[in-house]
C-alpha cells in the first residue's frame, strides 16, 4: 500500500496557532467518511497554491473510497482527505509561485507529477510514472482548503458556473476520451451511461460525431443518453443490439467505441458493434484481469485500441474550455444534486443509489 506522498503538503498536526478546517477524512479502513472539525490547514510548499473549496463532486473514486472495497483498501492511506474534484479561490501562494495570484477561481488538474520522467516532459504528464493523485494518494478537496501545485492550478472561464467548474475532473476523462478516438464525421457507439458515459455523449455530439449510439441496463440513463443526444440507447442484456447497430452503420458497424463502463461482456459487445478498422478508446476500469477474443475482436478486426487515463495537461482543458463556451454541452440534466457537505452522507447515498447522478457538494 502506498502511503502518503514524501514532500506532499499534508497535514500532520496543528502547530499551536494553526487554523484548522471541516475536512471528510478516511478514518478508518471500513467503510463511509467522517467529517471532522479539527483538521489542520495544509501548509503549502514554496510552488504550491491553497484554495479555499467551493464546491466539490463525488465522483465514482470517491465511492470505491466510501465502500472501502480491494481497490481502495490496497491503494487509500487511512486518515487521507479525499475528493479530488473541486472549484475554489486561491487564498494563499507559495514564496515561489510566480504563475497565480490570491483571489483567482480555479481548479485544477488532479495527477501530480515531479515533471521528471518521459512522459511529463514530452507532453503526457497525465501517464508519468510518479503520479500522486489529490484525494487517492496525497491529501484532497473534500476540506475548506486544499493544497495545489502551481502547475496544476487551472483558471477557470468567468461564464463558467461552480457547479459545472466542480466537475471539470470528470468531464475531462470524457472529453480526453471523445478527442483521442477523433469522432467528426464518425459513428460513434457508447457502452455504458454513468457519469463520464453521459458526459461522452454530449461531448461526441458537441465534437460533430455523425450520430451516437449507448448502452445501458438501467432505463433512466437510457433515457437520458437519447435526450444528450444518442440517436439509439439499448439494454445490453439482449444482444441483439449488436446487429442492429452493424445494420445501421452501413452493415459493417460503429466507427468508433467508447467504453466507458468497465464490464467485461460490454467491452466484447462494444467491439462486435465495431466495424474493421475501427477505433475503440477504453476508459472504464474493469474489476480486475478480464477474458477478451483479441483474434476476432482486434487482430483480425483491425482496430485500434486505446487506453484513456486522466486528462492530457492542458490540452484536454483548453479543449474543455472551448467546448463549455461555445454553449453546445448539455451538463444540467447530469449534475443532477448539490448538497452542504454536512450532508455528506446523504450525498453520497445518492451518488451510490444511482438516484443522482453527478453529485456536487458545497462547502
Ligand atoms: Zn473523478
Amino acid at each position: 500500500m502506498p502511503t502518503l506522498t514524501a514532500g506532499a503538503p499534508r497535514a500532520v498536526k496543528a502547530p499551536s496557532g494553526t487554523h484548522t478546517m471541516r475536512a471528510l477524512i478516511k478514518h478508518h479502513a471500513g467503510t463511509e467518511l467522517q467529517l471532522v472539525a479539527d483538521r489542520p490547514v495544509p501548509a503549502c510548499g514554496p510552488r504550491d497554491v491553497l484554495v479555499k473549496v467551493a464546491k466539490v463532486g463525488i465522483c465514482g473514486t470517491d465511492r470505491h473510497i466510501w465502500e472501502w472495497d480491494a481497490w481502495a483498501a490496497s491503494r487509500i492511506p487511512v486518515g487521507i482527505v479525499t475528493g479530488h474534484e473541486f472549484v475554489g479561490t486561491i487564498e494563499k501562494i507559495g514564496s515561489a509561485v510566480t504563475k497565480h495570484a490570491p483571489g483567482l477561481r480555479v481548479s485544477a488538474e488532479g495527477h501530480t507529477t515531479q515533471w521528471k520522467d518521459y512522459n511529463s516532459r514530452t507532453g503526457n504528464a497525465h501517464i508519468a510514472l510518479d503520479t500522486k493523485i489529490i484525494g487517492i494518494d496525497r491529501d484532497g478537496c473534500f476540506a475548506e482548503y486544499v493544497c495545489v501545485p502551481e502547475e496544476n492550478v487551472w483558471p477557470v472561464h468567468a461564464s463558467i458556473p461552480d457547479k459545472v467548474a466542480a466537475v471539470l475532473d470528470p468531464l475531462g476523462n470524457a472529453v480526453h476520451t471523445v478527442m483521442a478516438a477523433n469522432v467528426s464525421a464518425k459513428s460513434v457507439l457508447v457502452t455504458g451511461t454513468g457519469i463520464i458515459g453521459l458526459m461522452a455523449v454530449t461531448v461526441a455530439k458537441a465534437a460533430g460525431a455523425s450520430r451516437i449510439f449507448a448502452t445501458d441496463i438501467d432505463p433512466k440513463r437510457r433515457a437520458l443518453a437519447k435526450k444528450l443526444g444518442a440517436s439509439e440507447a439499448f439494454d445490453p442484456r439482449d444482444d441483439r443490439w449488436i446487429a442492429e447497430i452493424r445494420k445501421a452503420c452501413r452493415g459493417e458497424g460503429a466507427d468508433v467505441l467508447l467504453e466507458m463502463s468497465g464490464a467485461e461482456p460490454a467491452l466484447t459487445q462494444g467491439l462486435s458493434a465495431l466495424r474493421n478498422g475501427g477505433t475503440a478508446a477504453l476508459l472504464g476500469l474493469f474489476k480486475g484481469p478480464i477474458r477478451l477474443d483479441m483474434n476476432d475482436l482486434v487482430i483480425f478486426k483491425g482496430c485500434t485500441v486505446l487506453g484513456i487515463n486522466g486528462r492530457k495537461m492542458f490540452e484536454t482543458w483548453f479543449q474543455m474550455e472551448e467546448l463549455l463556451l461555445s454553449g453546445r454541452l448539455e451538463l444540467d440534466d447530469i449534475i443532477t444534486h448539490e448538497f452542504p457537505i454536512e450532508q455528506f452522507k446523504k450525498a453520497h447515498e445518492t451518488m451510490i443509489s444511482g438516484e443522482g447522478i453527478k453529485v456536487v457538494m458545497a462547502l
